[in-house]
């Protein structure tokens, strides 16, 4: 069922002389050795993304996308064999891992529609003459993808690299392979050319610090914690490579006076352990009206409390382990640190069990602003609820992290949410609804 762990370079597939272990988090077993590159992978990826760059980037729209579109088919068709890989490996339950296979092919459809749309623009200029605007591809794209969606993440950087006409070299994460092993052999299996998808696993720093300086890398993509993003950044500043990256976040949740407390708690509650919080869009602050702060804060408890956690690939579970056993001390001691500075631990708290990362539905109520879950992002199955006195209160407090990826409310009040609008500092706003992604 799990794949064979292989490079892949100018379309072939590459083991190496050093090679470390992929562990089941749910088991703590050896899986699969992965293979890590050395100098020499490295020098001959960046050559086969230049040789893939000369073909595809002349590769005609309509060819690039039906290639795309093949792969995306592979993919669907696989689903059940690449769901069962990401359970394995990251722990996730196997119907999220199907969805997030799905959510995968969908990323590939998209752009694959968007390949024959990049439009250009004519703009008038002195004297009767015209600019044209013409978009090209910017050439081979160096990205990193990390591990809490082992087949979305990747898809979504090799997606928009290959639809635009770029090559890339991904370096996928270490501890989930499978995921990006499966697309690269969905695009073998659909035709693209050799030196177009290149995969590398190995050292993170050696492979960023080798690829990011390279001349014919013109586009660094990353997604990951912000402070490797801003690392990456200045490193490639550098070299004035431009940098596309998705960080962070910690995002909040509004609960107005007038919302249904039990549809939003139960909401809340489900979608913070869905992939037992490791998500970057992940609802964590939670500010509710104090006329319902405790019948919410006692409906999440219980609907959280209830989650049935477990290996992935047992029916009925609804949150795995965490992907990484990092994960556990690092959540541990913003817990530890919330309570000791006051916060109340209304359920939780703790490591589940001493085999497999597994960590507890966590709720944390009345936590105060000093505490360093108020500003640092858990990336894990842990819920701050704290209350409100107004929905401007609510709104300052949802400002005041350097964060601003999502933001999601509960109100039915039209003058509520044209407020929310306008004023929650957020990319993504969802109103009466914590959509459950894969
Ligand atoms: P981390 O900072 O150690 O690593 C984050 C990711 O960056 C990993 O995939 C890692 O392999 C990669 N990485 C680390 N150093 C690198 C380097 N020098 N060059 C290239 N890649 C490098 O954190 P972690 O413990 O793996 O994950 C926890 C944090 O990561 C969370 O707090 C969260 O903010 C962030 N994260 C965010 C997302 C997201 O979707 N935005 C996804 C995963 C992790």
């Amino acid at each position: 069922m799990y794949p064979d762990l292989k490079l892949y370079i100018d379309g072939r597939w590459r083991k190496t002389a050093r090679d470390l272990p992929v562990v089941n988090p749910a088991t703590e077993e050896e899986i699969g050795r992965l293979p890590h590159a050395d100098l020499q992978d490295l020098e001959d990826a960046v050559d086969a993304a230049k040789k893939g760059f000369e073909i595809w980037g002349r590769t005609a729209p309509r060819e690039r996308s039906n290639i795309i579109m093949r792969a995306a088919t592979i993919m669907r068709e696989r689903q059940e064999a690449i769901a069962r890989s990401i359970t394995a490996e990251h722990g996730k339950p196997l119907r999220q891992a199907r969805l997030e296979v799905i959510r995968g092919a969908e990323f590939f459809e998209w752009d694959a529609g968007e390949a024959m749309r990049t439009y250009g623009r004519v703009i008038p200029a002195p004297q009767g003459h015209s600019f044209t605007v013409h978009h090209q591809p910017i050439g081979v794209v160096a990205a990193f993808s990390p591990w809490n969606f082992p087949m979305s993440q990747p898809a979504r950087k090799i997606a928009g690299a290959l639809a635009s006409g770029c090559s890339i070299i991904l370096k996928a994460a270490e501890e989930t392979p499978a995921g990006a092993i499966h697309i690269v052999r969905a695009f073998e299996d659909a035709g693209l050319p050799p030196g177009v998808l290149n995969l590398v696993f190995g050292t993170p720093s050696e492979i960023s610090d080798f690829l990011i300086p390279q001349d014919a890398v013109r586009l660094v993509a990353f997604t990951g914690s912000t402070n490797v993003g801003r690392h990456l950044t200045t490193l490639a500043s550098e070299h004035m490579t431009p940098v596309l990256m998705e960080l962070g976040g910690h995002a909040p949740v509004i609960v107005c006076e007038d919302a249904d407390v039990e549809k939003a708690a139960i909401n809340g509650a489900e979608r913070k352990m869905r992939n037992a919080g490791q998500v970057c869009t992940s609802p964590t602050r939670f500010f509710v009206h104090d006329g319902i702060y405790e019948s919410y804060v006692e409906k999440f408890v219980e609907r959280a409390a209830a989650t049935k956690v477990g290996n992935g690939m047992d029916d009925g579970v609804e949150m795995g382990p965490l992907a990484n056993d990092r994960r556990i001390p690092a959540l541990s001691e913003l817990v530890e640190d919330a309570c000791t500075k006051g916060a109340e631990l209304r359920t939780g708290g703790t490591r589940l069990g001493n085999k497999g990362y597994f960590f507890q539905c966590t709720v944390l109520a009345n936590v105060p602003e000093s505490a360093r879950i108020m500003q640092e992002e858990p990336f894990g199955p842990v819920a701050i609820i704290n209350s409100v006195g107004s929905l401007d209160e609510a709104i300052e407090k949802a400002n005041s992290v350097p964060y601003g990826l999502a933001g999601y409310a509960f109100t039915n009040r039209a003058d509520y949410i044209d407020r929310l609008i306008d004023r929650v500092e957020v990319g993504n706003l969802s109103i009466n609804t914590l959509p459950l992604v894969a």
